[in-house]
């Protein structure tokens, strides 16, 4: 996307936001080598060379703006309007990072503001005032964003790699397939059992409980979260939040008409999905007809 950085300066400005992509960031195992190998002009949490006030007055050179949190024309830091500092270093940087939903669609906060939009898209819909630095955006969206995805983006940055990009920006390399793919639940799927309990291991939560994974773009599935899990596989359904339409209403519960899923799976025709789901319910796999842990089983101590 862009040649080799000459230096490695980030700027890190947060918006309208809950700092939990900050957050997620601070949990990265292997922080300290991003830090040895960037400087961050200012992040409210890290050490930086900057406060942010400094920032806010002035216009120092950047070659990575992060912009985290939904962007509100009215809101102003230190009596400056924050889009103002974010127009200012977004034609100073090489390249600008939307890390997190707010910050790519609007997320959570254009919910209940109607002003409140992310750097190129409200929800679906294309927004104006940033469409000169399209071409060096990447979007990172997640609520909130998956520390090892703005890790592995930076690095991809600082060595000039090729990053493929989709409609949204994201990159295609975590966003290309669906957090569907790689939950281990994977079986109850195919043969479309539920029998789901939240918090248990077995049944597909998708079935009855709203899980939006087979629809929504991202790798919690396949980078797993402290490199041990995913929303999934500890039994909480996807709730979606790398889409654009996040946060959704009714979670939980999976919208159905005539007893079938009123939103098939990622590029799967409706037609296609029901006749594919009624096949598969006709067969009775007797390895799932009964639970195959007891309840607690995995997690209560035996004495
Ligand atoms: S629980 Fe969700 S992610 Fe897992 S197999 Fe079912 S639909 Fe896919
Ligand atoms: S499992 Fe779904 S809701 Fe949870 S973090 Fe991943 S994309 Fe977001």
């Amino acid at each position: 996307m862009v040649e080799k950085l000459q230096q490695n300066r980030i700027l890190w400005l947060s918006s309208l936001t809950c700092n939990g992509n900050s957050h997620s960031l601070l949990n990265h195992p292997n922080l300290d080598l991003l830090l040895q190998n960037i400087q961050f002009l200012y992040h409210p949490l890290l050490p930086s060379r900057y406060r942010l006030k400094e920032v806010i007055q002035n216009s120092y050179e950047c070659e990575i703006l992060v912009i985290e949190g939904s962007i509100d024309p009215t809101l102003k830091i230190n009596g400056v309007k924050m889009i103002d500092v974010i127009t200012r270093y977004s034609s100073i940087a090489e390249v600008v990072i939307t890390a997190g939903t707010c910050s790519t669609f609007g997320g959570i906060f254009s919910r209940s503001n109607e002003k409140a939009s992310g750097l190129h898209f409200r929800e679906e819909k294309r927004t104006e005032d940033f469409k000169n630095i399209w071409q060096k955006s990447i979007s990172l969206p997640g609520c909130p964003v998956h520390p090892d995805l703005i890790f592995k983006t930076i690095q991809m940055i600082l060595k000039g790699l090729y990053i493929d990009l989709d409609e949204c920006r994201r990159p295609k390399i975590f966003y290309g397939w669906t957090v569907h793919d790689g939950c281990n639940r994977n079986e109850y799927y195919e043969y479309k059992i539920g029998h789901h309990r939240f918090g248990e291991m077995e049944g597909c939560m998708f079935i009855d409980h709203g899980c939006r994974a087979p629809f929504t773009r991202g790798s919690c599935n396949k980078i797993l979260w402290n490199g041990i899990n995913s929303k999934t596989r500890a039994g909480q359904p996807c709730s979606g939040c790398t889409e654009p339409d996040f946060p959704a209403f009714n979670l939980w519960e999976t919208k159905k008409h005539m007893g079938i899923p009123a939103h098939a799976p990622l590029g799967v025709p409706k037609r296609a999905y029901i006749s594919i789901a009624g096949v598969a319910k006709a067969f009775k796999i007797e390895r799932f007809e009964k639970r195959i842990l007891k309840k607690g089983s995995a997690v209560e101590k035996k004495h």
